[in-house]
């Protein structure tokens, strides 16, 4: 169907059918390859909503009062040893992880996804793992911890190094041009997809994020406890969208949805919850007030299974159930009217924001 525009003397003729052909050429990988950037007709409307829905959450680190955390930090007798070392190792972790999230995300996804609404929520995830970079920065100034302590973290605490080792693996060997019209290749990218996005965004990063927020439900760390759930609700959305691009990729190329294959993703996120396993120790090596090494492992157990479930891989441990249901509620920031006393009403204009469910816990 043609549609004509006879605008003073000149007459410019449409095609429907052109934009259907863009339309049909829209892929996960392998798609219609422009610089146009057209949006338009979309095709992953999940992918667009998600971007606002992201979008309506932005927040900044510098909104949060850091006061109470700097006061509690330099009173001796305020925190436990154990308490400053969750912490410690938190900024240690998320320091380098967000980074390395952040980079895969523009490096190897962004690059090889075609669908120009897929790289649109891709841009705004690594946008957000930026803010959460500089929000671990802005801890970290603020309580006054030696910068150098944290590179010293993430090369010397051998847990950490091994988790960030795990990821990065499967990042490096997708930096080249790839040949994604070969079904291993394909699946090499899936793997990226998978790893990041339910093993380590999904997975690893619990371990931390039930810590810090069982402190700052002790009223440990308002500040950094705040951030931290303001973290959690935008990886709740990463989860989502690495989750939905890799259920859209196997549904587009199901020939490499083999039994082999998905025993491969099962086994790494087996490796995936070992290494968090053994973080969590470092992470508490004496159960400190309210806080066992034991049953954060049965929470990683539980949230790994979820995971797995996410994108119709089986379970390991189907009878593994949710030690922390209070978690889901900490990350119910919607509820708290004057959180940052007006300030982040100006970011929150959408009608999109309290959407987010604890359907990520
Ligand atoms: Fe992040
Ligand atoms: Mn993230």
């Amino acid at each position: 169907m043609e549609k004509t525009y006879k605008i003073g003397e000149k007459v410019f003729v449409l095609d429907e059918a052109k934009a259907v052909e863009a339309y049909e050429g829209k892929q996960v990988i392998n798609g219609r390859d422009t610089m146009a950037f057209n949006l338009l007709p979309l095709k992953y409307q999940w992918a667009y909503d998600l971007y606002r829905k992201m979008k309506a959450n932005h927040w900044e680190p510098e909104d949060i009062p850091m006061q109470k955390d700097v006061e509690q930090w330099k009173n001796q007798f305020e925190l436990s040893e154990s308490e400053r070392w969750i912490i410690m190792m938190g900024i240690g972790y998320f320091s380098a992880a967000e980074g390395i999230v952040g980079d895969n995300i523009q490096h190897v996804i962004r690059e090889l996804v075609t669908a120009p609404e897929l790289k649109l929520v891709l841009g705004r995830h690594a946008h957000e793992e930026n803010i959460h970079a500089d929000s671990l920065l802005y801890m970290i100034s603020s309580l006054g911890i030696n910068p150098h302590e944290c590179e010293a973290m993430f090369e010397q605490v051998e847990t950490i190094h091994r988790k960030n080792d795990f990821v990065t693996k499967v990042s490096k060997s997708l930096r080249r041009d790839m040949d994604l019209t070969q079904a291993s290749e394909k699946q090499e990218f899936a793997k990226n997809v998978f790893v990041f996005g339910q093993c380590m965004e999904g997975t690893q990063f619990y371990g931390l994020f039930g810590m810090i927020l069982s402190l700052y439900r002790q009223n440990k760390f308002p500040g950094i406890g705040q951030m931290f759930r303001y973290t959690l609700r935008d990886e709740s959305n990463h989860i989502e969208n690495l989750r939905n691009l890799f259920r859209a990729l196997i549904d587009e190329n199901p020939e490499i949805w083999t039994p082999d294959f998905q025993k491969e993703l099962t086994d790494l996120m087996i490796e995936a919850v070992e290494l968090e396993k053994e973080f969590i120790k470092d992470c508490l090596p004496v159960n400190s007030v309210g806080l066992s090494a034991e049953e954060f492992c049965l929470y990683i157990d539980y949230i790994a299974d979820r995971r797995l479930n996410g994108v119709g891989l089986e379970p390991l441990n189907p009878s593994a159930t949710n030690p922390f249901p209070w978690l889901a509620e900490m990350m119910d920031v919607k509820k708290e009217q004057n959180f940052f006393e007006g300030r982040v009403t100006e970011y929150q204009k959408a009608s999109s924001l309290g959407e987010v469910s604890d359907d990520e816990l």
